[in-house]
C-alpha cells in the first residue's frame, strides 16, 4: 500500500532546515492518495521525491526564507498522468513520431510518464537487441519519464524473460494483423508458449484483442451456402463500411480465445488493450469472478467520439478496433463508473500517429483551402493508417466528456489515468499518486479553462487528430517531473535545462519490501 500523507499540523519549528533543497506546491484542491483534499506538498528537489504532505494549505512563512512556494488554489494538484499506451515510433519511423516531440506533447497535458509500445519503431521491441536500439535512440530526448513494453511475435519466446530482466514493463501481442510487417500476429500456439514462459515472471501480458473468426475451407454438409464475407460491403470512404468490417464479435472472439488459454499462467496478470466493444464486458466480468487475473483498458477516443458523427472520408477517426456507436460509448462509461468492480481499470491514449499522407485525408480535411481542389480523392478508410493522435490531450478530453455527462469526478480520472495505469506497468511504488516517497510528478490542472485544439496545442509531430478544432474544457497549466517544473502554459518548456526525462528500466520486481526501502531512502536523503 502507498505510504499515507502525514496529517500533522503545520510545523512550528521549521523541520525543513535540512541541507537539501525543497520546493513546495499547495492548493485547496489536490488528489492525494486518491482523495480530493487541501494539501501542501513538499518535494526534495535533489532526489525528486515527495517528502511531506500536509492536509491543509500552509503559508510561505511556514517554510525557511527563500523556499520556493506557490499556492495554486483553486487549481487542482494531480499526480502526473501515466499514459500506459503510446507509440513513439523511433527509431525507424521517426517521421511519424519521436521521443522529443511525443514526450513534449505528453508534458503539455500533464502526462509525466509514457510507456512506449513495442511496434511501429524499426526494429520492434521483440528482442533485447531491439530494446537496446530503442533505449539508445531515446537517450537525452525525453521531456517526461519513459518506459518500454516488449512484443510477442511468433518465434521470440526465448527473448521474453531476458526482456523482463532488461526492464520492459509488460508485453503486447496481436491476434490480428498489426499493420506493420515486422510485428506479425500470434497464433494460439504462440500465446500458449508466451503464457508458459512468463507464468512466474513479474510482468503483464497484454493483447490487441481483435480476431477474425476462423473460416473453414470445407464444410461437411450444406450448412453454409454463401461465400465468406471477405470484401467490404459499401463505399470505402463511408465510416459505416469500415465499422461493419470490424464487428464487436472480432473482440469477443479474441477475448474468448485468450481466456481459454489463461489457465496456463494463473498468476500472470493479463490485460486487454484498447477495449472498444461493450459486448466483451460480460466475458471479462465472468472470468474475473472465477479468479482469472485479467483487466482491460479503454481509450480517450472510445469515451468521447461516436460513429454517428464521423463524416465520410474523415480518416482521422480510423483506429482499430473502431470507434463504435454512441450507445457503445455510453456503455463504456456505465461500466467504468459502476459502484462495484469494473473490468475497465485504465484509460490511455493509444497515441498512434503517422504522417498525414498515410491518413489519406481528402483535400478538404487536409488543410486544402483552394476551392478548386477541395473535392479531390482520398478518405479511403481501408487504405488509411489506423491510429489516433492524442497524447497530452487525454486529461482534457476526459474532463470535457465527464462534464458533458454532468458528473465529473477528478478522483475517478486519477484512478483511471494515474494510479491504475501505474499499477498496470509495475510503477505503483513511485508513480501515479501524490504520496510520501513517490516521485514529485505533479500536474497543475485548471478545470475551468477552455482551449481549442489547434496546431499550437497539438505538440505531437504530425498535427492530424480528430480533435482538431474541438474546444476542450480543463487545461494543465504546469507540469512537474520529479520536483522540477518542466512546462508551463504561460512560458513553455524549461528549454535551458533541457529534457529531464529518465528511462524507466528498473525491472518489475518491486515488492512491498523494496518499496519501503525506497521511501526510507527518500526521507533520509
Ligand atoms: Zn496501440
Amino acid at each position: 500500500m502507498a505510504p499515507h500523507a502525514t496529517g500533522t499540523p503545520p510545523p512550528s519549528s521549521h523541520p525543513y532546515t535540512h541541507a537539501y533543497p525543497i520546493t513546495v506546491l499547495a492548493s485547496s484542491r489536490a488528489v492525494v492518495s486518491g482523495r480530493l483534499t487541501s494539501a501542501t506538498i513538499v518535494i526534495n528537489t535533489q532526489t525528486g521525491k515527495i517528502i511531506s504532505i500536509f492536509h491543509s494549505v500552509l503559508s510561505k512563512s511556514d517554510f525557511p526564507p527563500g523556499t520556493p512556494f506557490v499556492d495554486h488554489s483553486p487549481k487542482i494538484l494531480l499526480p502526473g498522468l501515466v499514459d500506459a499506451h503510446v507509440h513513439l515510433n523511433e527509431p525507424g519511423r521517426t517521421e511519424w513520431e519521436g521521443f522529443w516531440t511525443g514526450t513534449r506533447a505528453a508534458a503539455f497535458g500533464g502526462v509525466t510518464t509514457v510507456v512506449d509500445m513495442p511496434l511501429n519503431a524499426i526494429p520492434p521491441t521483440t528482442t533485447v537487441a531491439g530494446l537496446k536500439e530503442k533505449v539508445a535512440a531515446a537517450q537525452g530526448q525525453c521531456w517526461v519519464d519513459v518506459g518500454f513494453y516488449g512484443g510477442i511475435i511468433p518465434g521470440n519466446t526465448h527473448e521474453l524473460k531476458l526482456l523482463v530482466q532488461e526492464g520492459v514493463r509488460g508485453f503486447k501481442g496481436f491476434l490480428i494483423d498489426s499493420g506493420v510487417e515486422e510485428f506479425p500476429a500470434v497464433s494460439s500456439i504462440d500465446i500458449s508458449k508466451a503464457l508458459t514462459e512468463l507464468s512466474d515472471s513479474p510482468t503483464t501480458l497484454m493483447f490487441h484483442a481483435e480476431m477474425i473468426p476462423p473460416i473453414t475451407d470445407s464444410v461437411g454438409d450444406d450448412v453454409q451456402k454463401s461465400l465468406p464475407p471477405l470484401h467490404p460491403s459499401g463505399p470505402l470512404t463511408a465510416y459505416k463500411t469500415f465499422l461493419d468490417s470490424r464487428p464487436a464479435s472480432f473482440e469477443t472472439y479474441a477475448i474468448a480465445e485468450i481466456l481459454s488459454l489463461a489457465h496456463l499462467a494463473p498468476n500472470l496478470p493479463l490485460h486487454i488493450v484498447h477495449l472498444s466493444a461493450i459486448e466483451a464486458i460480460p466475458l471479462l466480468r465472468e472470468a474475473r469472478a472465477r479468479g482469472v487475473k485479467i483487466t482491460a483498458e479503454t481509450c480517450f477516443h472510445y469515451l468521447s467520439l461516436a460513429a454517428e458523427t464521423v463524416k465520410d472520408g474523415d480518416t482521422r477517426h480510423k483506429c482499430c478496433p473502431p470507434i463504435r456507436t454512441q450507445s457503445n460509448q455510453d456503455g463504456l462509461w456505465d461500466e467504468m463508473t459502476r459502484d462495484d468492480d469494473s473490468v475497465i481499470k485504465t484509460v490511455v491514449s493509444d497515441h498512434s500517429p503517422c504522417t498525414p499522407d498515410l491518413k489519406m485525408l481528402p483535400p478538404r480535411l487536409a488543410g486544402e483551402t483552394d476551392p478548386a481542389n477541395v473535392d479531390g480523392e482520398g478518405g479511403d478508410f481501408f487504405a488509411a493508417w489506423g491510429g489516433i493522435s492524442s497524447v497530452g490531450l487525454g486529461l482534457s478530453i476526459l474532463w470535457t466528456e465527464a462534464c458533458r455527462r454532468g458528473n465529473p469526478s477528478v478522483e475517478d480520472v486519477v484512478k483511471w489515468c494515474c494510479r491504475n495505469t501505474a499499477k498496470q506497468v509495475g510503477l505503483e511504488h513511485r508513480k501515479g499518486d501524490l504520496a510520501v516517497g513517490f516521485d514529485g510528478d505533479v500536474a497543475v490542472f485548471d478545470d475551468e479553462r477552455e482551449f481549442v485544439v489547434e496546431h499550437s496545442t497539438m505538440l505531437f509531430r504530425n498535427k492530424c487528430s480528430p480533435y482538431e478544432n474541438k474546444t476542450l474544457k480543463g487545461a494543465v497549466v504546469e507540469t512537474w517531473l520529479r520536483g522540477k517544473r518542466v512546462f508551463t502554459r504561460e512560458h513553455g518548456f524549461a528549454e535551458k535545462a533541457g529534457p529531464p526525462g529518465q528511462l524507466l528500466l528498473e525491472p518489475r520486481t518491486a515488492t512491498a519490501k523494496a518499496h519501503k526501502k525506497e521511501v526510507e531512502f527518500a526521507l533520509a536523503a
